[in-house]
């Protein structure tokens, strides 16, 4: 795109919405996955509204310039980051809750609202948006309904795209398209709300969404257990499930992250420990009853210790260390590298002890932690950048594991997408004929491929 190009978009919209500036171009070009190169942008699009989107769309359509919708760049897979020429389309500041209707329990958003901002103005009107990124604080609803985000919540609740009733999308020609309903059903047609759920930008570029919401749960309490060996803390997630409980929160977080947590904050936490639980019940007054059933499975399989909360502050405190792993992560001065694999929970076991052999098979540190009761783990690579041998070592070790993963009967990606990271792995999970339809349907809804070109579909 050359710089004639970009005094044609910015004749096309109205001022301050088209930015060229190379230190704000460059502020812009990547989200914060390792590994993933990110080219050179030729503008950066602060869209503003729904035609705003679709002027600029129609234009790269007729100008084959590639599109990378942004939301915050909190992705981990680099599916946010610029592509050489392209146009970086930021949703940001369509950043409005249009709507909360507390009698049929839905909020319409613009797609730059912050998840963390709706489900606190939800609560202000005793209602619940439950899924819950640990990026809540940054990440936006559009980014999130692109990646289809889970979070801590979804062991019980579901992830985003079970809470998406409808879509207004913008496609690669231009043209509005409005998806799904505001009905608590509706059947009508193909499901292309969960078609553009999860597309990474790559279908059309979302400008509103209409989410389910649920009344506010009870105040949930909270206990943690600490194990000797993870595989006992593997256990005990899959027998407490099959026991029929279903917690709002059950989290895994093995030594080294909760050493890691410690560094930040001290939680007295005991040491010595392989892993911990960190689990959560809102069901009112049944909740005492289920963590009593959590702690009896939990020291059937060898917990050392379990710990019930009885105070909803210190409960919230447990919750907050949680939260903190990847900051506590990231404390520890290396590269990190965050798989995503989520397995049935009855291989769990299997998965979390796999990560010791490919630890000391590749020679670098993996560290752990995940929405255990999801089977959705988060296994980190943590290696030395500057050493290139313990950086091929770390890429190495990063595609065992989804190899394990997938050997498992799991999935390459949970949760945070395929982007530019996991593309070739796609290839290895979809057979033949789900990635022939898989590129069907992009060359049918974006024909010219501007739409987040390279991202998440193999070859090309
Ligand atoms: C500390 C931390 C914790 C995290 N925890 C979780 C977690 O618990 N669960 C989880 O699922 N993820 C998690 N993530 C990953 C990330 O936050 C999510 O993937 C999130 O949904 C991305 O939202 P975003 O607004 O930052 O989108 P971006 O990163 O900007 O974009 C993500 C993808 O969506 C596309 N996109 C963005 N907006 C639109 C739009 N309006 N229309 C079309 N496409 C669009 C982009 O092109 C890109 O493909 C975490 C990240 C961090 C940094």
């Amino acid at each position: 795109m050359t710089t004639t190009d970009v005094a044609a978009l910015r004749e096309l919209l109205p001022e301050g919405r088209v930015f060229d500036d190379p230190d704000v171009l460059a502020a812009h070009s990547r989200d914060r996955a390792t590994f993933c190169p990110s080219g050179t942008p030729a503008a950066l699009v602060r869209a503003r509204s729904t035609e705003d989107v679709s002027a600029v769309l129609r234009w790269a359509n007729d100008n084959r310039v590639p599109v990378v919708p942004q939301g915050a760049r909190s992705g981990l897979s680099g599916a946010a980051n610029a592509l050489d020429g392209s146009v970086l389309l930021s949703l940001e500041k369509m950043d409005a809750i249009v709507e909360i209707d507390p009698d049929e329990q839905v909020a319409v958003v613009q797609p730059g609202v912050i998840n963390g901002d709706l489900a606190a103005a939800v609560a202000e009107k005793g209602l619940f948006y439950p899924p819950d990124p640990g990026s809540r604080g940054i990440s936006t609803i559009g980014g999130n309904v692109s990646t289809n985000a889970g979070g801590m919540c979804c062991v019980k609740y579901g992830v985003t795209g079970d809470f998406v009733r409808g879509l207004e999308v913008v496609l690669a020609d231009g043209s509005v398209m409005r998806t799904g309903r505001r009905t608590a059903k509706g059947v009508a047609g193909y499901d292309l709300t969960r078609l553009v759920v999860g597309a990474e930008g790559t279908l059309g570029v979302v400008t509103e969404v209409t989410v389910a919401l649920r009344p506010a749960s009870a105040q949930p309490l909270t206990a943690v257990a600490f194990f000797p060996e993870v595989a006992q803390a593997a256990r005990t997630v899959t027998g407490f499930l099959a026991a029929g409980h279903r917690p709002s929160v059950l989290e895994f977080m093995d030594a080294s992250s909760v050493a890691a947590v410690q560094q930040i904050a001290d939680l007295g936490f005991p040491e010595g420990m392989a892993g911990m639980l960190l689990v959560q019940s809102d069901i009112g007054e049944a909740a005492p009853a289920q963590l009593a059933a959590f702690e009896e499975v939990a020291s059937a399989t060898g917990a050392a210790e379990v710990v019930v909360s009885d105070s909803a502050a210190e409960g919230e405190l447990l919750m907050q260390a949680r939260r903190l792993v990847g900051d506590a992560h990231e404390k520890l001065g290396k590269a990190l590298l965050i798989d995503d694999v989520c397995v049935p929970r009855r291989n769990l076991e299997e998965m979390v002890t796999g990560l010791n052999r490919i630890e000391a098979e590749h020679r670098v540190q993996v560290l752990c932690a995940g929405h255990a009761g999801d089977g959705n783990m988060h296994p980190v690579v943590a290696f030395d950048e500057s050493d290139p041998d313990e950086t091929a070592r770390a890429r190495q070790a990063f595609d065992a594991i989804m190899a394990l993963g997938l050997s498992l009967g799991g999935t390459i990606t949970g949760e945070h997408g395929v982007g530019q990271l996991k593309r070739e792995w796609l290839g290895r999970e979809l057979d033949q004929a789900g990635l022939r339809t898989s590129h069907a349907i992009k060359r049918a809804l974006d024909p010219n491929d501007i739409l987040n070109p390279t991202r998440v579909l193999p070859g090309g």
